[in-house]
């Protein structure tokens, strides 16, 4: 039978479906500790349980002083300070500079009590043990880092929703902070429809071809801590499908990758529609390419069925899927699904170098590769068909012609979406 596009949907129309119709919530939260958390998501704030630093401290391997002692001080007029002591690292200072005294501190250390600065030890002189000479002035706070000046207890350092990077271990590490909630990963399965594919592995008869999807829409998924299952190759029938889908119902998200247009052998739709409720929700989207996509719902399950093109598949994957997969990990708000997916692109303004057409009627997606001459950034179209990967390679990134336009000029300044 065939399926039909009778209900072409916008870009702006899919994501407000996603929020009305898929019940999106994110996925349940887990505690974790910190050394197991990179990329996931976090569940809740994160507050400094602690000042940090915790104590006032030198920044400089110098004396501790009263700036008041050392005001006025010369090459030519130096000072002369009584030197009372050491400050020992990783322990408190427990001597107090009165007028006229100094302590050694290195870097690093805690500040004496009655000390307001640190003089670098460059601009000093060691007399005896028990006097420096001080040439150098420095003001109140001089060479001195404040108890909490970095970050303040109770102060809130990083968002829920946040995805954890290297540089967050500094924070948790610092502040001791060693178990905290994230959202579970989001667990994905992926299915490659079509007689005619093979493994990679595998030796290729005549007509056929090697499953792509599988792996450049897997790894895209993993890059974001999404945990996917490679089901690997389904033939395109009715039964194989279904019985596939079937297996993955638990899953957060399914993926089908090919027989989603509108053929003979395209029975996404059909599987969807017939294995439950409410079953497709958008089939076909005003996007080139990437028209033959589905967006449905299971039951509980939402499920996309992604054009067999391989390009046409990674730029769906990108648009559509990677920001889903976000929306179901709680990185993204699930009520202002566009304004979040806007605020996360990467936008390199352009010159366009060539002339390009467009389809009215479908927002047109161009990779383009960035071009720098005499300063200037160019964006140059990189064309070619739906089937081909090997532009996605080279290009830096894609611009988007909206619906309404016929194309872009040569010389345009436009916006490079980077990958
Ligand atoms: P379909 O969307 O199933 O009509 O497939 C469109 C085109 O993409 C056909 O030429 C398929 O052979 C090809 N194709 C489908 N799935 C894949 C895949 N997983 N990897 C590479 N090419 C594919
Ligand atoms: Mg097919």
């Amino acid at each position: 039978m065939f399926q039909k596009f009778l209900d072409l949907k916008s870009i702006e129309q899919f994501w407000k479906i996603v929020e009305k119709k898929l019940g999106i919530k994110p996925n349940k939260k887990e505690m974790i500790n910190f050394k197991e958390s990179i990329n996931s998501i976090l569940a809740q704030d994160i507050k400094a349980t602690e000042n940090l630093p915790a104590f006032d401290r030198s920044t400089v391997d110098g004396y501790a002083v009263k700036s008041q002692d050392i005001q006025g001080v010369s090459q030519s007029l130096p000072t002369y300070l009584n030197l009372i002591g050491s400050i020992k690292m990783g322990e408190k200072a427990d001597l107090e500079i009165e007028d006229g005294q100094a302590a050694y501190i290195p870097t690093g250390a805690m500040l004496p009590k009655g000390a307001d600065c640190v003089v670098m030890v460059e601009q000093t002189e060691n007399i005896s043990d028990h006097m420096v000479e001080i040439y150098q002035t420095a003001g109140v706070g001089e060479n001195i880092i404040k108890k909490g000046e970095e970050i303040k207890k109770g102060e809130v350092i990083l968002k829920k929703g946040h995805r954890i990077r290297p540089r967050d271990m500094g924070i948790f590490a610092g502040l001791g902070i060693t178990e905290f909630a994230v959202y579970k990963k989001s667990s994905v399965a992926i299915i490659s429809t079509g007689d005619e594919l093979v493994e990679p592995e595998e030796k290729m008869k005549f007509g056929e071809i090697r499953d792509i999807n599988t792996y450049t829409i897997s790894y895209l998924l993993s890059e974001i801590n999404a945990e996917v299952t490679q089901v690997g190759i389904i033939e395109d029938t009715y039964e194989k499908l279904r019985s596939s889908i079937e297996k993955y119902l638990d899953y957060d998200l399914i993926l089908v990758s090919g027989g989603s247009s509108a053929g003979l052998k395209d029975v996404t739709v059909d599987v969807i529609n017939e294995l439950g409720e409410p079953g497709v929700l958008v089939h076909g989207l005003k996007v080139k390419p990437g028209k033959p996509t589905i967006l449905g719902k299971i039951n509980n399950t939402p499920i996309m069925g992604l054009p067999g093109h391989p390009g046409s598949a990674w730029i769906i994957a990108n648009k559509f899927v990677l920001p889903l997969v976000k929306l179901l990990s709680g990185q993204y708000d699930v009520n202002n699904v566009r304004k979040n997916i806007n605020k996360e692109d990467i936008i390199q303004p352009a010159i366009l170098s060539r002339n390009i057409s467009s389809d009215k009627g479908r927002e047109e997606i161009i990779p383009v590769l960035i071009e720098e001459k005499e300063g200037e950034k160019f964006a140059k179209p990189l064309l070619g068909k739906s089937s081909f990967m090997r532009i996605f390679i080279e290009s830096d990134g894609y611009l988007e012609i909206e619906v309404a336009k016929e194309g872009i000029e040569k010389g345009q300044k436009v916006n490079v979406y980077l990958f």
